[in-house]
C-alpha cells in the first residue's frame, strides 16, 4: 500500500479540543436523562471512545454495524442491519454516534430504528459532517466538524481496509 504524502485537515490536537467540548455539552445535555450511547462501526470506534471519555455522565455503550449494498464508500439508500444493537433501548435516551454523515443515508435509517425499537429520545452525533452531498434531510444534533465535499480517511475513517488508526483526519486526494 503506497504511503501519500498526507494533506491533513484536521489535526490531534485540533479533534482532541473538540471532542472535549462536545462531550462537556453532552454532559449537561444528558445530566437528567439515561444516556445510551450508540457507536456505529467501524467508523466511529476512535471517536467514540474519546466522545464517552469527555462525557461525565453513567452511560451505557453499545455497536451496531450497518452496510449499504452495493458501494463500499457511500450510501446508496439500501441500508441492512450486519449486527444488531446488543441491548433492549426501550426508555434509553439513544444517542447515535457515527463518523461521518455524507448523504444521511445510514443515520436516517438508524434513527428510525432506534425509534421502532422503543427509545425514549434519538439524537445524533457525528465526527465530520459534509451537508453538501446530502440526500435526506438531516441535521446532526452533535458536531464536531463540518468539511467540503472531500473524501476523508483516519482518526476510524477508512481508505478501503487502510489508515483508520491514523490519529488526525486527512484529505485523501
Ligand atoms: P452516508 O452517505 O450514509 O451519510 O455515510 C455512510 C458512510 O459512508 C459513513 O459512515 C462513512 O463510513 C462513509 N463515508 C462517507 N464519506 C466518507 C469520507 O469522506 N471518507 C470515508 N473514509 N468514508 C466516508
Amino acid at each position: 500500500m503506497e504511503d501519500k504524502a498526507r494533506n491533513i485537515l484536521i489535526s490531534e490536537e485540533e479533534i482532541r479540543v473538540k471532542v472535549r467540548e462536545v462531550g462537556k455539552q453532552i454532559t449537561k445535555d444528558y445530566k437528567e436523562k439515561k444516556l445510551y450511547v450508540l457507536s456505529l462501526l467501524r467508523g466511529s470506534f476512535i471517536f467514540t471512545a474519546d466522545l464517552v471519555r469527555n462525557i461525565e455522565l453513567d452511560t451505557t455503550i453499545g455497536f451496531m454495524t450497518t452496510s449499504s449494498y452495493g458501494h463500499s464508500e457511500t450510501s446508496n439508500g439500501n441500508i441492512v442491519v450486519v449486527n444488531d444493537v446488543p441491548d433492549d433501548l426501550n426508555g434509553y435516551d439513544v444517542l447515535i454516534v457515527d463518523d461521518i454523515v455524507d448523504t444521511g443515508i445510514t443515520m436516517d435509517f438508524v434513527v428510525g430504528y432506534v425509534q421502532s425499537k422503543g427509545a425514549a429520545s434519538v439524537k445524533t452525533c457525528t465526527l465530520l459532517d459534509k451537508p453538501s452531498r446530502r440526500k435526506v434531510e438531516i441535521a446532526p444534533d452533535y458536531c464536531c466538524f463540518v468539511i467540503e465535499d472531500v473524501f476523508v480517511v483516519g482518526y476510524g475513517l477508512n481508505y478501503g481496509d487502510h489508515y483508520r488508526n491514523v490519529p488526525y483526519v486527512f484529505n485523501w486526494k
